[in-house]
């Protein structure tokens, strides 16, 4: 879709810092890292809605997930980690091509999605995570 920022990063036309892709997805840090180690996964083809993708791409992501999550939290020390994926803006989804955010979590962090709650990284900070990541795997 040729509006979409994660369309343009799967093609390549916006830099991301991945730490996997295959043929159905991408797992790639957020620039705006809620906690340091904040992942992205998305589908390769556009689906604004979850429940749009079909069924084997769905239940890949979820895969990505459990096989990435544990790695994130490891490489940086996080206590914990919550798994969030918005569906449609009410529920606070502000890019509409579907997509699982992995977010370590530390005692008290704080954490609260929305204004405020979080940080930009810049892409060299965002390729050292990444890294640190993959290393975990
Ligand atoms: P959501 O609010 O659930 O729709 O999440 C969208 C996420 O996409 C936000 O956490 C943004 O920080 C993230 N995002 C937007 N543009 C980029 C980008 N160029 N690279 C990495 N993450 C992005
Ligand atoms: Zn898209």
């Amino acid at each position: 879709m040729d509006d979409c920022i994660f369309c343009k990063i799967i093609a390549g036309q916006i830099p991301s810092a991945r730490v996997h892709e295959d043929d159905t997805a991408i797992v790639f840090l957020d620039i705006d890292q809620a906690n340091k180690g904040h992942l992205l996964i998305i589908p390769r083809y556009h689906a604004a809605d979850f429940h749009d993708l079909d069924g084997d791409t769905a239940a890949h992501l979820g895969r990505l997930a459990w096989e990435w999550a544990g790695a994130a939290m490891n490489a940086v020390g996080s206590d914990g980690y919550n798994l969030l994926l918005s569906n449609r803006k009410e529920a606070g989804q502000e890019v509409f091509h579907t997509h699982l955010h992995i977010i370590p979590r530390w005692a008290g962090d704080g954490y609260l999605k929305g204004p405020g709650s979080s940080r930009i990284a810049d892409m060299a900070e965002r390729q050292a995570t990444a890294a640190l990541i993959k290393d975990a795997k």
